[in-house]
């Protein structure tokens, strides 16, 4: 596969001090890939194993000079958000994202596996009107998919409904990426799921990893679709290899204890 250097991803997400999740799992699943990355920051976030304790975002204007300073000067092609937290930072965002004519990779983070919310409660609006609308691609599970349709999603026959009507209400997506861990948890296999507009659905099944260690998994995993989009320039070549990647590092990951809670992923031993 080629190593592009001319072209770079920029995650706008927040920060993990433990270094699970967030910007330090998107950089060093870039890294790890092969692609160059920057980051610009959303919030601080006080956590570790264990679960997030404190969340001091960014003001609004900052977070907008970090990105705007990073798409004068380097040659993004790829953006990939994570954690945006406030209402304030997805109207800041609003434009740039609206403006930026490459891809724009939304992972819809909302809540933490721990419970804590990542999005301020009164947020999810600007959230969907900032972010979700210039997004070309999203990521989310079954429980962010319910949020973002406003409809239940409690089993698989109700997904293509939920998708089709995100499709038609934001014209800019490419693609819509469920992916379907918690979806019949005490199967062996996991079935993960790729929309795009006018063209038959992919579902890609493959066995359950049982770990621990899952903590950043859904950073992970949108970020190594925006690596590897950016490598093939295929959404469908994009799912299949991020889904493998992901699959290697929790195996990798697994018998490895880091952490009281649940452990990180060891992105530098996916190589
Ligand atoms: N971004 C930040 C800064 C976080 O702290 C978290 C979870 O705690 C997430 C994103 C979401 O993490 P995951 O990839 O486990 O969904």
């Amino acid at each position: 596969m080629s190593q592009p250097t001319d072209r770079a991803v920029l995650t706008i997400a927040g920060s993990d001090p433990s270094g699970g999740a967030g910007i330090q799992a998107d950089l060093k699943t870039f890294t790890v890939l092969g692609v160059y990355g920057g980051a610009a920051i959303t919030c601080l976030t006080a956590q570790n194993t264990t679960g997030v304790t404190a969340v001091q975002p960014v003001a609004p204007g900052f977070v907008r000079q970090q990105v705007e300073l990073v798409l004068a000067d380097l040659p993004v092609t790829h953006i990939k958000t994570g954690m945006i937290g406030t209402a304030g930072v997805a109207i800041a965002l609003g434009a740039i994202l609206r403006d930026f004519a490459g891809e724009l990779f939304c992972d819809p983070v909302l809540v933490a596996s721990d419970g804590q919310p990542l999005m301020e409660a009164h947020g999810l609006g600007d959230f969907m009107d900032h972010i979700v609308a210039n997004a070309t691609v999203i990521t989310p599970n079954l429980h962010e998919l319910a949020i973002l349709a406003a409809t239940p999603v409690p089993d698989r026959a109700a997904i293509p409904a939920a998708v089709q009507s995100l499709l038609a209400r934001f014209p800019r997506l490419r693609a819509v990426v469920v992916t379907g861990g918690h979806l019949e948890e005490r199967d062996a296999t996991v079935s993960d799921f790729l929309f795009q507009p006018d063209r038959p659905a992919i579902v890609h099944e493959h066995a359950r990893q049982v770990t621990r260690n899952t903590h950043g998994t859904g950073c992970t995993f949108a970020s190594a679709l925006a690596a590897y989009h950016l490598l093939t320039d295929s959404y469908e070549q994009a799912f299949l290899q991020a889904i493998v990647f992901m699959d290697l590092l929790l195996q990798q990951s697994a018998d490895h204890t880091l952490g009281k809670g649940a452990g990180p992923l060891l992105h530098h031993l996916a190589r």
